[in-house]
This record gives structure tokens, sequence and C-alpha cells, in this order.
């Protein structure tokens, strides 16, 4: 079928109408059938409304390759997906005694009592193929109807990944042979804008054809993707690769990561690498630098805790900041961020101290601006230094940024030294 599959994406649910949700199914299926190379051309969300479901699903009988649905195979009554594709499809339904022992064998284990209607969820479509949910009880469907492949999947984004990962992008790869495949990468910078970026990669950007590359920024970071289309994933990872050499040379030494990665998760993985320990004081990012840390599983080998120190009291009684300093310079200055990472890092214990203090807005500061934010940061055996910063943004924004510096000064002064 070469490289024309024409596939469509049916997600079903009223709430996913009113807003009470969103599609991510939809997105998630679309961003991995894209690497298999498959071409995605309508998303559609519908409700579970009998009529609305019959006129689509012929829509994309006639105009799709391969149709994809998730959603209303559940066992209430408002569940019609199963109703109105039998219709279309011309697929009569029966109860498949295997899937139901499944059901009835997920019952026991929960040591829960089946109601009735869960009886439903294993009848499945005549000549279908079953996709296996080992994660819940309805399974996946797959079911051929002229030149079109249809797939039904629950609606639980959980189980309807488990599924596709075990056999549906399995099955659409046995099924569509031969698509170009696409290899795409992102490469995730910090310490860099968006504009000189761009500006340093200018030429490539123009020219580029095979691989794309897309610049995005969001959150105070940015990162290129590079997508690639090839025969193979083989020569599509090759061609990426290529281009993320060239751009390597320009500007690796803000490359932090890639595809999923995160600063903090880099950060501490230096961290552990180098065996260091932290502890943070923190103002105005109110324990979200430690908290970042935290949600890492094995946090505790390289994090002791830290100081929301908010107050000026908190700052001069429990980490001991000199009154003099305060009373001086202030609580936001440099002195101050100074004092508090060396204490916090002191009385926690720690090898590395980091601090934070500014305004968060929207309003002044002891005649200091909103966004204005120092960063300390003390290292055991160096001397203690500390940064500052004007972040854009309302109060909220000023907070996560100043938390995502921290995280960039942190690494780089880790990547510098040999400890
Ligand atoms: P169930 O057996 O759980 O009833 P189902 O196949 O009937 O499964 P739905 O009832 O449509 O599926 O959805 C179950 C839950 O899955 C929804 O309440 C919602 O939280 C989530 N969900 C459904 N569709 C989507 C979607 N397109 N994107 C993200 N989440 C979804
Ligand atoms: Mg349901």
């Amino acid at each position: 079928m070469g490289n024309g599959v024409k596939a469509e994406i049916i997600a079903v649910g009223t709430e996913l109408l009113l807003g009470q949700i969103s599609n991510t199914n939809a997105q998630w299926i679309s961003e991995k059938l894209a690497l298999h190379g498959v071409n995605i051309f309508h998303h559609s969300v519908i409700g579970d409304n009998y009529d609305r479901l019959t006129s689509l699903f012929s829509l994309a009988q006639d105009r799709s390759d391969l149709v994809i649905v998730t959603g209303g195979l559940g066992p209430t009554d408002d569940d019609l997906t199963r109703e109105a594709a039998s219709e279309i499809l011309k697929k009569p339904i029966f109860e498949d005694q295997e899937t139901m022992r499944n059901i009835e064998s997920y019952y026991e284990q929960n040591g829960q009592s089946m109601s009735p209607n869960n009886r439903k969820q294993a009848r499945i479509f005549e000549g279908a193929d079953i996709l296996k949910n080992d994660v819940g009880m309805a399974p996946g469907m797959a079911v051929q109807k002229d030149e079109t492949l249809w797939i039904f999947l629950p609606g639980v984004p959980r189980e309807m990944k488990a599924i596709m990962e075990q056999s549906g992008f399995p099955y659409i790869q046995n099924t569509f042979p031969n698509q170009s495949p696409i290899f795409s990468r992102m490469l995730r910078f910090i310490g860099i804008g968006e504009s000189q970026l761009e500006h340093e990669l200018r030429d490539l950007i123009s020219a580029q054809q095979n691989p794309t590359i897309a610049p995005l920024a969001s959150n105070g970071e940015v990162a290129i993707r590079l997508t690639a289309k090839a025969e193979s994933e083989t020569k599509a990872k090759e061609l990426v690769q290529a281009t993320e050499q060239q751009i390597y040379e320009r500007v690796g030494d803000f490359v932090y990561g890639y595809d999923e990665d995160s600063i903090e998760e880099t950060v501490f993985k230096l961290l552990k690498e180098k065996n260091l320990s932290i502890s943070a004081a923190e103002s105005l990012t109110g324990g979200q630098f430690v908290e970042r840390l935290v949600t890492l599983e094995g946090a505790s080998s390289v994090c002791n805790g830290g100081v929301v120190c908010y107050a000026k009291s908190v700052k001069e009684n429990l980490l001991e900041v000199p009154k003099l300093i305060i009373s001086h310079y202030g609580t936001v200055s440099e002195a101050c961020a100074v004092s508090m990472a060396v204490n916090v890092a002191k009385k926690l214990e720690s090898k590395i101290g980091i601090s934070f203090t500014g305004v968060a807005g929207p309003d002044e500061v002891e005649g200091q601006s909103a966004g204005t934010v120092y960063i300390g940061l003390y290292v055991d055996g160096e001397s203690p230094f500390a940064k500052r910063f004007y972040i854009n943004g309302d109060r909220d924004m000023v907070r996560t940024r100043a938390v995502k510096k921290g995280y960039e000064l942190l690494y780089h002064h880790l990547k510098q030294k040999n400890y």
C-alpha cells in the first residue's frame, strides 16, 4: 500500500465534547502512528449518540484505510460504539467466551462481584481479532471491512495505551507494511534563548528538508525537534543523527538532554554521578526546587531537604542570615542569597546549598521590581556566589522560571567542575 495509508481517529464520549476531559488519546495515537509512517487525516470527537455515531462511522469507512476508535466500549447504556459500528460494518456481535472468562477472572482476582451489564464488554464483532487487555477488562478489537481496517479501543488512556503498544501497533504494521518510517528526536536546550538559537542555526533551518528542524519554546526552555522520513528506521535515524551532529557542533554546550529528559532529571543524574548532596533555601519559590527533585525516584540519595524561608523572620531565625545583611542590603540581595545558600548547606549537612530570594510580584518589595530574583550557590570548599536575574511574566511564571534558572545555574556549574 506504500505511502498512502489514510488514517483517522475517532474519539467517542460526550465528556470530551463538554470539555470535561481533553482528547489525549488521539494526540498520543497520532504521535505514535507518525513514527510508524502512517498519515493521520482526521481527528473527530463525537458524543454518545447512536445516529451521529453511525453517520460518522460510515463516512470513515468511505474515506479511510485505517480507522481507530476509542471509547464507548464500556458496560453502561450510554456506551454505543459497538452497536453503531455493528450496523455500519455489517458485522454481527456475539459474546466471546474466552473474553468473558477473562472478565470473570478479573473480577475474582479483584475480589469484586460482577454486575450483569459487564457481560457487554465481552461482546465482539464476528471475524474480529481480539487485542488483549492486560490492564483492564474490555479488550480491543481489530476488524477488516472491505478495504478498511478498524481498531476499537477502550477510552481509559492507560488501557488504550497498553493495548496499542502490545498488539495494536504491531497489528497495524503487519496490515500496512512498507510505510516509510519516521524517526524523530528532540534536542533540549538550556541557557540559550529561542532567537539566539534560531540565529545560530539559521542556514540549517532554512535549508531543512529531511530531517525537518522545528524549534519549540515553552516554559522558559527551548527545544528542537528533528524529524526524518526514510525507507527504513535505520536510515531515518542516520539522517537525524547527521543533522544532530551539525547542530551539536554549533550549540552543543547548551544541549542538556533528549526527548523526555528534563533539566531536573539531568541535574539529579549529575549530582548522583558526582556523589554530591544538596539542600535548598527557598523564599519566593516556596519549595518548588526541592519538590521537583523529590518527584524523581531515588532523590533521597542526593537531596537532604529544604527550608521554605518566605518571611524575613524565618531567614533570620531559622536560617540565621545575619540581621546586618538584611538591614543593610535587604532580603532581595546578593548578600542575602549567598548567606541563605551557605547556611542551608551547613544546617542541612549538604555539600551544596542553593537559594532563591526575589520578588514574585505583582507588587514591588523593598523597592525592587517584580521579577527580580537572586539565586545563590554554595559548594563546600568553594567561594559562594549569587546571580541576579530579571524574569518576565506573572507571579506563577516568575516563580517557575526562577526554579528553572536555579537548575540551569547548577547544571552549568556541575558540568564545568571535576568533583
Ligand atoms: P469503560 O469500560 O471504562 O467505560 P469505555 O471504552 O466505555 O471504557 P469511556 O467510557 O468512553 O470508555 O471512557 C472511559 C474514561 O476514559 C473516560 O471517563 C475518560 O476519563 C477517559 N477517556 C475516554 N476517552 C478519552 C480520550 N479520547 N482521551 C482521553 N481520555 C479519555
Ligand atoms: Mg464507558
